[in-house]
Parts: C-alpha cells; sequence; structure tokens
C-alpha cells in the first residue's frame, strides 16, 4: 500500500514545532523513516548567542547519484490562537482540506517528500535499487538560519556525503500546484548610511552642520536603477527602510543623521561590486561636501541561479505528466536554504501553493497532497529509471 501524506502531515502539523523548537516533529520523522529502511541522524547545533537547534538527516543506499530532498519542519508562530477557525496545531481535516500551521510552509511538503521516498524504498525491498535517497530536514528555516541547513551540509561535507541533485520543498507554486518552479534566488544586502554634521542651536544654524540635509540627497542619488535586470531575473531594488534622527527637541540641530536599507539584488552583481557601485553613487551625489559612511552588515544571502539542464528538464517533464501543466521558472520572492544548498549541489525549489503560509488558517487542499506526493514519486521515477 502506497505511503500516505495526509496522515503524515496531520502527524506532524500537531507537533508544536515552532522555531526553534523541534516539538516532537523530528523524532516523528525519524522513527518513520528508521522503520522504513532509511539510516537517521541526529544533531544539535549551536552557536554563541543563538538557540541550539535540532536536525536530521536520512539517507537509503550507499551508491551515486544521491538524490536530496530537504526541507523544515519548523513553522512560524501561530499569533493569536483565538483568531484561528481551526486549531493551529491540531491537523484538522475539514471539507476537503487540512488546516495548521506549516500546512504549505512546510510540513506539507515534507509529508508528500517522505511519503514519495517510502514507496521507493518499499518498491526496492526496504532498500535504494539505484543510487542513493537523502533527506535533509532543519529545524531552523524560520529563525536565525544558523545552526540548521547550512551547518548540516557541512557535517555531511566532512563525513564525505556528497550530493547531485536536490529538491527543496518549499511552497514555491504562485495559484495552482505545478505552475512555478523556483530555480534561484536573488540576494539581499543590507546596510547603514551615517551622515555626520555639526550640533547646534536651530537659531544660529551658521554654527551647526545639519546632517538632516545631507541624508536627504543621498537617500534620493542612492534610489536611482541599479540595473535593467538579466535573463532570469528582475531589476535589482534597493528601498530605504528606516530614517532615524533620534532627536527629541525643537532647538536643537542633530550631529547626526542615519538611514537603513535592504537592497535585493540579481545576478549582474556581487555583494562586492554592489558595495562599491552604492558608494561610488554617494561620493558622486556629494562630491566631498558631506561627511559620510557606509555601515554593511554581513550577509549569507547571496544571488544563485540554478541554470536549465537535464535535471530541471526532468522536473518539467514530470510536473507537466502529472499536474498537467508546464511550469514557469522563477526566481522572485526572498531567500530561502536554497542560498546554501546551491554551494554543493543543483537545487530546484519544487512544493506546495504558498497563498496561506504565514497566515491564520493556513491550510492544504487534500487533492494537492495527492498530486504532489504523485510528482515527486515520478521525479524519483524519472531519476533512476
Ligand atoms: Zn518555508
Amino acid at each position: 500500500m502506497p505511503a500516505d501524506p495526509v496522515a503524515i502531515a496531520r502527524d506532524l502539523i500537531r507537533c508544536r514545532s515552532i522555531t526553534p523548537q523541534e516539538g516532537g516533529a523530528l523524532g516523528y520523522l525519524q522513527s518513520v523513516l528508521a522503520t522504513a529502511g532509511f539510516t537517521v541522524h541526529r544533531m544539535t547545533f549551536a552557536e554563541p548567542g543563538t538557540t541550539p537547534v535540532e536536525n536530521l538527516y536520512a539517507r537509503a543506499g550507499t551508491e551515486k547519484p544521491n538524490l536530496m530532498f530537504a526541507g523544515h519542519t519548523d513553522v512560524v508562530p501561530p499569533g493569536d490562537e483565538t483568531t484561528w477557525h481551526h486549531p493551529p496545531f491540531a491537523g484538522e481535516l475539514a471539507g476537503d482540506k487540512i488546516y495548521g500551521r506549516g500546512a504549505v510552509d512546510m510540513k506539507g511538503g515534507i509529508a508528500c517528500f517522505v511519503a514519495a521516498a517510502l514507496d521507493h524504498l518499499s518498491a526496492g525491498g526496504g532498500k535504494a535499487k539505484h543510487g542513493s535517497i537523502s533527506l535533509l530536514v532543519t529545524g531552523d528555516e524560520e529563525g536565525v538560519a544558523v545552526n540548521g541547513t547550512i551547518k548540516m551540509l557541512q557535517w555531511a561535507a566532512e563525513r564525505g556525503e556528497t550530493f547531485d541533485h536536490c529538491i527543496l520543498g518549499e511552497p514555491s507554486n504562485v495559484e495552482v500546484l505545478g505552475d512555478t518552479i523556483k530555480a534561484g534566488r536573488r540576494g539581499s544586502l543590507s546596510g547603514t548610511l551615517i551622515v555626520t554634521g555639526r550640533q547646534g542651536h536651530v537659531a544660529y544654524p551658521h554654527r551647526a552642520d545639519n546632517p538632516i540635509r545631507g541624508l536627504v540627497t543621498l537617500v534620493t542619488a542612492l534610489q536611482a536603477p541599479l540595473d535593467e535586470g538579466s535573463a532570469h531575473f528582475d531589476p535589482s531594488h534597493l528601498e530605504f527602510t528606516s530614517v532615524d534622527v533620534g532627536n527629541e527637541t525643537v532647538n536643537l540641530i542633530p550631529g547626526q543623521a542615519r538611514a537603513r536599507f535592504n537592497i535585493r539584488y540579481n545576478d549582474c552583481h556581487s555583494p562586492i561590486a554592489l558595495k562599491t557601485l552604492i558608494e561610488r553613487r554617494a561620493q558622486t551625489a556629494v562630491a566631498g561636501r558631506v561627511h559620510y559612511a557606509f555601515e554593511w552588515q554581513p550577509s549569507n544571502a547571496e544571488v544563485f541561479l540554478t541554470k536549465p539542464g537535464p535535471f530541471t528538464d526532468l522536473a518539467i517533464a514530470a510536473i507537466a505528466e502529472v499536474a498537467g501543466r508546464k511550469p514557469k521558472l522563477s526566481t522572485s520572492g526572498g531567500t530561502s536554504d536554497a542560498r546554501f544548498i546551491t554551494k554543493y549541489c543543483p537545487v530546484l525549489e519544487f512544493g506546495l501553493v504558498g497563498q496561506t503560509m504565514h497566515q491564520v488558517d493556513e491550510c492544504v487542499p487534500v487533492a494537492d497532497l495527492a498530486t504532489l506526493t504523485a510528482i515527486y514519486r515520478r521525479i524519483i521515477e524519472k531519476y533512476f529509471g
């Protein structure tokens, strides 16, 4: 009998794994996967200033190629639970949908690839007949993402594990299952612009130097377009998120003014080239008349693109055969753990429809769980076939 993604999804939703809590979700997966014949590793990673986080890596088979499915069992908090019509951690089935936090992001997606992987093993009598299939599941994706996928991949590399291709089961589809594969993500870079002037009495401005004037000039100059986009990406974009002077009095010219910003950038830029571009633009805009400095935040979200090729073609064909529509390749949206995986093997993101993620009454149609499981099964068959 094929594995049931609906039962697995409901069991996972019932685990209160609010990031960074494990909540029983990884323990549940461990027992399901070990029973089916997977070798399962559990590891907790920690770092000063962060909460230790539990993770899981399971593999069946020792041969190449190694096809990895990746995901996260941690979820964002439910908010005020009384506003939910179906409790966020009950896994209720109502009508033709399952409700709960993580239904689409991404316990539902995990349930589908676990079910497909279990079927693959039972078809081989509890073994992977060709190659290897592995599951990399973190409890640290919705949080700071420092004790999860990034460290698991390092741990795996140190053990000599290699990966050939990866499907990350994040909710990639926009409207309907099968409409979108994410084949890359923009990079994210944040900084603060600090303009320094001279504090003084507002009635004697000639004795002061108001940094707000310089800040306004610079903020305007830095909002010019960064590029026109590229073959696979929309144009890069810089957005100011805060302007701060911190002045509570009316008769004081402040000594310093700051503005924070974030840039979502495409494959026209490296982080270093982007910083240089921004700093040059500032220089040109004020031509030595304003004292300013940039503080750049460290970033672990660089732009990446999984170039079209046989693996992408295989995934598109599997989706088209099962769902009856050809997905488009997209690089939109925020960052995901794919930014870490891409350094080890080509990665595509394909999962459920993202419409209700992080919302009250997050839910997934039962039919979507069945279809996604069938798509993952088809990908596995084609990959090892
Ligand atoms: Zn997610």
